[in-house]
């Protein structure tokens, strides 16, 4: 279902770059040629929604992005309020003479967080558990329809931070500590944009992060410094990034910390030379929130920040406050010539590629057919399937697990019945907080759901009333939210004082006790351990509590995977696989209801896209002045293909005569698009099309995509 179109730009004499049918580098060119130096320069400045005061300077200062930050909001909140904010906010940047659209970035890193209401996934450490590349790519689908939902068009995910040490606040924003699991749930970008950008109207742009080695800090410090070779940094961190490039990420951010003590946010070498150069990325690079002005060690912009930032190979600034500081001191820079032009032209030229290709060109406007999806019942069925597979048992002595549904439980902790607790930080603000912050079902919920008589369960948060009639209590304990560094542990890992109280009081009760761990990353347990019968690491599971209760009850058996080695105490980190230390748990580590734990630790590969194509260029024959040559189109898909483009570089050639195909060719590449005699290609197909031409075409490789 398409948007309508936008008042301003409904016009019948459409110039090129207005031309849907053209072939986006064309449109792009033409554009650029159009655009005055402030276009250009605003469409380099993202902005804070609520900075943006008063609205019109978006259309004033020509501002390409508008972010909200982890504590930005609506109000009411919900998906309406954030479709009509949303909509508002575009209707103004169309108000331009180039009618250029905004794009709109949002935090939505487990579901559509800042949205109450929205659907809440594990955060990525339990997605890395499942080991389940599919599912998640199925979550990333499921995202991008609530966000679509309220019109934003991009979200600051997936982090493919490799976490190297647990003492980091992000810990649960990473997928695993080995370059592998981050590498496999990049399945969630292909399933948040689609195989091909833009190719539906829930297709949302997606960012890679924190570029690079953010989660390989000395010490787990946020924001600090990786001490590596460069050779380690490739082998830990980069492998994420490179499978990212390959899959079509529309956007990377940029880390914070340093590489030996240069910021990621200056560092030509890796953005420009690494980034674009080697790994070919062709969408653009964004910085962090004020990670641009915090350069040179202290807070407010230099010219200086901006031009080494820019020259570094940023694309797009996260200003996100002082816009029109921020623009006066770019526009020094340029003026000055410490910014060439044509890195201006060339950031302008990235940005706007992907505009061009999400469609907001077409389709500025809310889709609001997606808006019913935030929080969906089809949502929740799959986050609480995401659920049952992030869980991972630790211990069960005595085959404690699974529960009877006839069972007597007593259920205790602070995170038994806090939906706050349960879905951590980036949830209805930054940092999260305990309490009824969102809609969901709670972990006791859940356990009174699944049980054939919802009277036998008793819940006291502290553990009072326990005594010996029961046949097990369930502790659910751990952490409460927290984000970014405020959720840094240099010191103590180990369990709160309630907690303990809590755990204490159970224990002297005799009744077997089940501990359900609520936690963004292992904690320090082993002294208690032996006091509890069984342990489930549910991490933070977002809103669909009864996931947790499907494996406790034994609906669901355990599957879950460690994605992180569990340390033995808190001053064995940083503790990885392969390093020689002894960890309580190894990494891969996951018990089954059967006993017969499956050993290998490796993710489940995701199977091909639906509708991912590939396409070959092979040179026939070539003669003095010409050549002929053959393009084969293979649907590596699962399931048919009803239309698929490809276009390739034609590096100063030209094509004649072309048969079997409908040819475009602008800015020296070629397009080509399915005729209705060759448009449908089932799974494994393959369809042929030749050409002569003149020149030499050299050894093009061209990008198919479908849709
Ligand atoms: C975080 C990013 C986030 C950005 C925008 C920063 O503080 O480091 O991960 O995308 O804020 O909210």
């Amino acid at each position: 279902g398409a948007a309508p179109a936008p008042e301003p730009a409904a016009s019948a004499a459409a110039l090129p770059y207005q031309d849907p049918s053209l072939p986006v580098p064309q449109r792009v060119d033409d554009l650029l040629a159009r655009m005055s130096l402030d276009d250009k320069l605003g469409q380099m400045t993202q902005v804070e929604k609520e900075a943006l005061v008063p609205q019109s300077d978006l259309a004033t200062y020509r501002i390409g992005s508008v972010l909200s930050g982890g504590d930005s909001t609506v109000s009411p909140n919900n998906a309406q309020t954030w479709a009509d904010t949303y909509d508002s906010l575009q209707r103004t940047a169309l108000t331009t003479p180039l009618g250029i659209p905004m794009i709109y970035g949002i935090d939505a890193v487990h579901g559509h967080n800042a949205v109450r209401g929205a659907t809440l996934f594990p955060h990525n450490i339990g997605l890395g558990a499942t080991r389940d590349a599919d599912l998640v790519r199925r979550v990333g689908r499921a995202v991008a329809e609530e966000v679509a939902g309220t019109g934003i068009d991009w979200s600051f995910a997936p982090c493919l931070c490799v976490v190297r040490n647990d003492r980091w606040g992000r810990t649960y924003e990473s997928f695993g500590e080995k370059p592998e699991l981050p590498t496999a749930m990049t399945s969630f970008i292909t399933g948040m944009q689609g195989t091909t950008l833009g190719a539906d109207p829930a297709s949302v742009l997606t960012t890679a992060k924190h570029y690079l080695g953010d989660g390989g800090t000395t010490g787990g410090v946020d924001q600090g410094n990786t001490e590596l070779s460069e050779a380690e940094l490739r082998a830990v961190h980069l492998p994420p990034f490179a499978e990212a490039v390959r899959r079509g990420v529309g956007s990377v951010m940029l880390s914070y910390s340093s590489w030996n003590g240069v910021k990621s946010h200056g560092h030509k070498y890796l953005v420009t030379d690494v980034l674009k150069g080697e790994l070919g990325f062709t969408g653009f690079v964004v910085s962090d929130w004020a990670g641009v002005d915090q350069l040179d060690g202290q807070s407010g912009f230099t010219g200086a920040e901006i031009a080494t930032a820019v020259n570094a190979g940023v694309d797009m600034v996260m200003v996100p406050h002082d816009y029109t500081r921020f623009l006066t001191l770019l526009r020094g820079e340029v003026n000055a010539g410490r910014v060439p032009m044509a890195r201006v032209n060339d950031a302008n030229r990235r940005i706007l590629t992907k505009k061009f290709e999400l469609g907001l060109f077409e389709r500025p406007l809310t889709d609001r057919a997606y808006t019913s999806t935030v929080g969906s019942a089809a949502h929740r069925t799959l986050a609480r399937q995401a659920v049952r597979e992030s869980q991972v048992l630790l211990k069960n002595d005595g085959g404690l697990l699974p529960l009877a549904k006839s069972a007597k439980v007593f259920v205790a902790g602070k995170n038994a019945d806090d939906i706050g607790n349960q879905s951590g930080g980036w949830t209805v603000g930054w940092q999260g907080r305990s309490g009824a912050v969102t809609e969901g079902t709670t972990i006791l919920q859940g356990i009174r759901a699944a049980v054939t008589d919802p009277s036998r369960v008793t819940y006291d948060r502290y553990g009072n009333g326990i005594d010996g009639s029961y046949s097990a209590a369930v502790a659910v304990v751990g952490e409460t939210p927290y984000a970014e560094g405020r959720g840094d542990r240099p010191g103590t890992m180990g369990l709160d004082q309630e907690d303990l109280s809590t755990l204490a009081r159970l224990k002297a009760s005799g009744v077997p006790v089940a501990v359900v761990l609520v936690s963004g990353r292992p904690l320090d347990i082993a002294t208690q351990l032996p006091d509890w019968r069984a342990l489930l690491a549910a991490w933070l599971p977002g809103t669909e509590g009864a996931g947790v209760a499907d494996v406790l009850f034994g609906d669901h058996a355990p599957t879950g995977k460690l994605p992180v080695s569990w340390m033995r105490s808190a001053s064995q980190q940083p503790v990885n696989d392969g390093d020689g230390k002894s960890p309580l748990f190894p990494y891969g580590y996951g018990l089954t209801y059967d006993g017969t734990p499956d050993p290998d630790p490796d993710p489940d590969p995701d199977p091909e896209p639906v509708g991912g194509c590939t396409a070959d260029f092979r040179l026939v024959n070539s003669w003095p002045g010409g050549y002929q040559a053959e393009v084969t189109v293979k649907n590596t898909g699962t399931s048919p293909v009803s239309g698929w483009t490809v276009d390739w570089d034609l590096g100063g050639a030209t094509i004649t005569n072309l048969w079997n195909g409908v040819l475009t060719v602008a800015g020296g590449r070629a397009t080509v698009r399915n005729t209705a005699s060759n448009g449908a290609l089932s799974p494994g197909a393959t369809t042929s099309f030749g050409f002569t031409g003149g020149g030499t075409p050299g050894t093009p490789t061209p990008r198919c995509a479908t849709g």
